[in-house]
């Protein structure tokens, strides 16, 4: 908790903060050509913060014509290795220089808590961007097995022009788990925010020109999908799209591909995670813990949320004693008040969406454990739902907010088939004391990361991404992430002797 503050000191930094309002294009900060603007507000109050740069495929465009000269004249791509770790590694001090603001432009921007940015997004975004910033330079190429009378090299190249097209739920987040491995392998990039939570993408371009990043290299066009996000997915000069949302827009970007230029595309979509706690599961206040780190971190806003939480029958009522008393001290309300879990959900429509399930939950006549009110049309309470069968809205359907809906189950393979039995795989989790159990879970669970006696999402060194519909053509995070911005080439050297007189000058 060091890096927290007082409610009283962001408070103060909130009142003494300019928000960025323009598009930042070639170095510069820029409205949209058409002139028009939307507003952004703070969900938590309503309070409208500033108006933002309304673009469209004409901005897009420009955007892209200045990453592509960027690219092509090898200011970024070209250069030595050495210096774009430096300038990355700069950004990443200057990031830390200005913590506190942009962890608090952070919460009113996305109603998300403050000690959240400050000791999750902000401090993710300072060591991610280090981590790719020193691999850049530590990746060796391969020479392959030809023989004799042949050399032949495989060469990383980076893959050019790349799109990211991000959500609103880890605004800074998401942005640093695309740009910190594209700019570490040479691209550069036209990255679109959310509309809802433009600010810190922003900021973060301004402060990467700070650090040295040269001009055009990364360029943030704000506006809505269908203006912005969808004109670079059909971009015939864009190389590459990364995108992190929803499943149902994840698609389109499939679409786009096929429809322009066959852009290599690499998805980062929803998932229904499975929490499973089997009857021998160890430390039950910890587990039950953990079942509301998962459920309820980030108001339930997060692709990995443990939404399902698949309990075996022996075990579920001890546990629900203890997920009931630790659910209650998730305090909710003022995002800027660093005791508070959880903060306001992102905006109106997706408040009454996920309100919207409290009430469907209700009707169904689930056994409400806990929560289950919102409050002020601007918070949800954490809540537990129990006697929910796999099949039901409640259990298939990404609510993206802080309800967790109870599937008691009977045997291990019975957890096993309910946890599998949903389109998507992005993430899982399972409680016991058996190793064996533990292992057989993991390889039989159809998802991209599957935690053992806790909750999480790995770190940088772990690739992350969906199975199923919850993912395509590529991870976050790792090695691996730098791989997915890279091209392959190969290089053959003929070493036979072509000259006449046969020998070898
Ligand atoms: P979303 O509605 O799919 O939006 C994501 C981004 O796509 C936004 O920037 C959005 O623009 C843009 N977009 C919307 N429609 C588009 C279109 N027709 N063409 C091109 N772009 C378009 O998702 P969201 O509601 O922001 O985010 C929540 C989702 O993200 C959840 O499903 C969650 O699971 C997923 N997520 C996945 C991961 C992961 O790593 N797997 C991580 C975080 C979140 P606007 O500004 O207009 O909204
Ligand atoms: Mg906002």
């Amino acid at each position: 908790m060091s890096n927290i503050l007082t409610l009283q000191e962001y408070e103060a930094i909130a009142a003494s903060l300019t928000f960025p309002s323009m598009s930042f294009i070639d170095g510069a900060f820029r409205p949209a050509k058409s002139g028009k603007i939307f507003a952004t507000t703070n969900p938590a109050t309503g309070q409208h913060l500033t108006d933002i740069a309304a673009c469209g495929p004409e901005d897009v465009d420009f955007a892209v014509a200045k990453a592509r000269q960027a690219f092509d004249d090898g200011r970024w791509s070209k250069l030595h290795p050495n210096e774009r770790k430096e300038i990355l590694i700069n950004l990443s001090k200057l990031v830390k220089r200005n913590r506190h603001e942009l962890a608090v432009m952070e919460s009113l921007d996305s109603g998300k808590p403050i000690s959240d940015c400050e000791n999750i997004d902000v401090d993710e975004f300072i060591h991610l961007m280090n981590w790719h910033a020193e691999l850049g330079d530590k990746i060796y190429d391969q020479t392959a097995p030809v023989g004799p009378d042949a050399v032949s090299m495989i060469v990383r190249e980076p893959v050019g022009v790349v799109g990211a097209v991000l959500p609103w739920n880890f605004p800074l987040l998401m942005l640093v788990w695309k740009i910190a491995p594209a700019l570490a392998a040479g691209c550069t990039m036209v990255v679109k925010p959310a509309a809802q939570t433009s600010l810190t993408a922003l900021r973060i371009a301004e402060l990467a020109a700070e650090a040295g990043l040269p001009k055009g290299v990364l360029n943030i066009v704000t506006g809505s999908g269908a203006q912005v996000g969808e004109p670079i997915g059909l971009h015939q000069d864009v190389d590459m799209v990364t995108f992190t949302g929803s499943t149902s827009t994840g698609r389109r970007f499939l679409r786009y591909s096929a429809d322009s230029n066959m852009k290599k595309v690499v998805l980062e979509l929803g998932g229904k995670n499975p929490c499973i706690v089997l009857d021998d599961a160890e430390d039950i206040d910890y587990v039950a813990q953990q079942v509301c780190a998962a459920a309820f971190w980030n108001m339930g806003e997060n692709c990995s949320a443990g939404s399902r939480l698949i309990v075996q029958s022996g075990i579920k009522d001890k546990l629900l004693e203890r997920v009931k008393v630790h659910a209650r001290s998730w305090k909710v309300g003022n995002p800027l008040d660093p005791q508070n879990a959880l903060g306001a959900m992102v905006d109106k429509a997706h408040f009454s969406k996920v309100e919207s399930y409290l009430t469907k939950g209700k009707e169904a006549g689930y056994t409400l454990v806990t929560g289950g009110e919102s409050i002020d049309g601007t918070y949800i309470q954490p809540t537990i739902f129990d006697g929910v069968q796999n099949s039901d809205e409640l259990a298939q359907d990404e609510i993206f907010g802080p309800i967790l809906s109870v599937i008691t189950v009977n045997s291990f393979d019975e957890a096993l088939s309910v946890a599998n039995d949903t389109d998507y795989g992005l993430a899982a989790s399972v409680f016991t004391a058996n190793t064996k159990k533990a292992l057989r879970a993991a390889q039989a669970i159809k998802a991209g990361t599957v935690t053992v006696n806790c909750f999480g999402e790995g770190d940088a060194t772990t690739p992350f991404g969906g199975y199923k519909q919850s993912g395509f053509g590529g991870r976050d995070n790792s090695i691996h992430a730098h791989d997915q911005y890279t091209e392959l080439k190969t290089i053959w050297i003929d070493l036979n002797d072509t000259t006449v007189d046969g020998s070898i000058d």
